[in-house]
């Protein structure tokens, strides 16, 4: 190697700088030159967060990368949409909130509209009569919550606020490149221990920690919670906050139904959509690269493919999902936890207004209903639903009218239970989910990580389960993805994230 100083001045400077670049190259891709982009990813699932994945991926990865997506029913999975009377509605996640910034900027790339909102007053139900009823009147609104709960809702506000501004924080981890490996490293970096630990408790403690008292929770934190999640306080502070924020208003949805975000995202990649049903993924090695074979069940039989990385984008409690793994040393261990049923039953008929007090069907006003914690009532909400295409002219049904109605119960309606909540019906259309975690049953949260380039998308699941949790979800693994497979370990797991990220240029 030449001697530093034997070199003329012009030649050390342009010697030095070339060092620093050379440096700097290695430090931001070092193994990127002999490693090269993967071949072949799999992602297992083509709803929102297998759709956002592979958006992702190939964002990142770039469009040489060849992309699999397998889904063994509907592409949007749990984003669906049931058809009565030639107009389609929501049967799943029907709403998103005016900060999921990642939902609102796939509407955008994919040149979809927000759905126009049509205004629709909302009324909690304890059984046998209304506990709090919106009015017309935002003024009155606000006078009545603080007449019924002093201060409660101010504090309930400021809370869910506190939770929302930090949680932002993770669109600019990530618009810098930023990711996590483990879901308690994630929420450190945007909120510290009490972001971790608001995983592990249950959403009344923090908000009586707060000051809300318990009568307000007992009437309105539950209905939220009863109507979003199914469950009523046992969920955690985090998904509760998460859930309260979408009840403070600023919802939206995607005009033709939100299962377009995942149809569009897919297209958009030139992902292969394989119609089957992953059944098991085993592990092989091969001069000292690792290899995942996917398994898979179609119509025609059984078939497999190896891949350099694979994206499990649906959830490995639910047991009907049942992915084996082979060959993996140690094993990956079975998830603890179950997942929670939620029943949605479309209904489309004529409501029975007597059964909510109201004998003159005209009269009543409520186009949501929300319940409490009461073991005679036997569905959890009822929402008088709108197309998912909304034309101009549209205008919601009067109440004496046939509508189409969405109700959420824990088990299937029975007849006579129809027949409580509508004077007759037309059609009566059931979807049974596996629709969100039980957040009473497992204790700590599930890895990211499931083996070196094996990722597992919907463990965010156990913090919140949204389409928006699914898609920041998506943006951190295909971020993982790629800088492990780059081994730039500069952008993983870092302390401190936001003071980088402000001095970063
Ligand atoms: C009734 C209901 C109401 C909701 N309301 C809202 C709401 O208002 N707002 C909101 O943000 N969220 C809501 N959610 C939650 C939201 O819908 C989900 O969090 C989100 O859609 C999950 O997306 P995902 O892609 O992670 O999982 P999924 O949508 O479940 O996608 C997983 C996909 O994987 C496929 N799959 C599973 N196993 C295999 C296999 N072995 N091989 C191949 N394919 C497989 C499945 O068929 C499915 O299509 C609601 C959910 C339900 C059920």
């Amino acid at each position: 190697m030449a001697d530093l100083h034997q070199l003329p001045r012009a030649s050390r400077v342009l010697f030095c700088f070339l060092t620093v670049v050379a440096v700097r190259v290695m430090r931001t891709e070092p193994s990127a030159a002999t490693a090269g982009p993967p071949g072949k990813i799999a992602v297992i699932g083509a709803g929102i967060g297998g759709a956002s994945v592979a958006h992702f991926l190939q964002q990142h990865f770039g469009p040489q990368v060849q992309l699999d997506v397998y889904e063994k029913d509907a592409v949007g999975g749990r984003l669906a949409t049931v058809t009565v009377n030639k107009q389609q509605y929501e049967s799943g996640g029907a709403s998103i909130h005016s900060l999921n910034l990642h939902m609102q900027d796939f509407v955008k790339l994919l040149g979809l509209k927000h759905r126009r909102e049509v205004a629709g007053k909302s009324a909690i139900f304890n059984g046998e009569q209304f506990v709090l009823e919106e009015t017309d009147w935002y003024l009155l609104n606000l006078f009545r919550l603080w007449w019924h709960y002093g201060m409660s809702f101010l504090r309930l506000q400021m809370w869910v606020e506190e939770v929302m501004e930090k949680f932002m924080r993770i669109y600019k981890y990530q618009a810098h490149g930023y990711a996590f490996s483990n879901l308690e490293e994630l929420l450190h970096s945007l909120g510290g221990d009490t972001f971790v630990n608001m995983t592990q408790r249950f959403v009344a403690e923090s908000l009586l920690e707060v000051g809300v008292t318990q009568r307000f929770i007992d009437d309105v934190i539950v209905a939220i919670l009863r109507a979003s999640y199914g469950q009523s306080v046992v969920v955690t502070a985090f998904a509760g906050a998460m859930s309260l924020a979408g009840a403070q208003g600023n919802m939206w949805a995607v005009e033709g139904g939100n299962k377009l975000v995942c149809s569009g995202l897919l297209k958009l990649t030139k992902a292969n959509v394989i119609q089957a049903t992953v059944i098991a993924i085993s592990l092989h090695n091969a001069e000292g690269k690792t290899f995942y074979q996917v398994h898979y069940e179609t119509e025609e039989g059984q078939g497999s493919s190896f891949y350099d990385i694979v994206v499990i984008a649906t959830q490995l409690q639910d047991r009907k999902n049942n992915i084996t793994f082979q060959n993996f040393d140690p094993p990956i261990a079975e998830f603890p936890g179950t997942f929670h049923t939620i029943v949605t039953s479309i209904i489309h008929g004529y409501l029975n207004s007597s059964y909510f007090g109201f004998p003159d069907p005209k009269l009543f006003p409520f186009a949501n209903l929300l319940t409490t914690d009461t073991s005679a009532l036997f569905f959890n909400s009822m929402d008088n639903l709108c197309p998912v295409n909304i034309s101009g002219t549209f205008r919601r049904k009067q109440p004496q009218e046939a509508a189409v109605w969405r109700v959420h119960s824990l088990h299937p309606l029975e007849k006579h239970q129809l027949k409580i909540l509508f004077r007759s019906y037309y059609s009566v259309q059931v979807k049974e989910w596996q629709a969100y975690p039980d957040y009473e049953s497992a204790k700590s949260l599930p890895p990211i990580v499931l083996h070196d380039n094996l990722y597992y998308l919907n463990s965010i699941e156990w913090v919140t389960s949204s389409m928006e949790m699914a898609a920041v979800a998506a943006k951190n693994v295909a971020l993982l993805a790629y800088n492990l497979w780059y081994q730039d370990l500069d952008k993983i797991d870092q302390k401190d994230l936001m003071h980088k990220v402000k001095t970063e240029l």
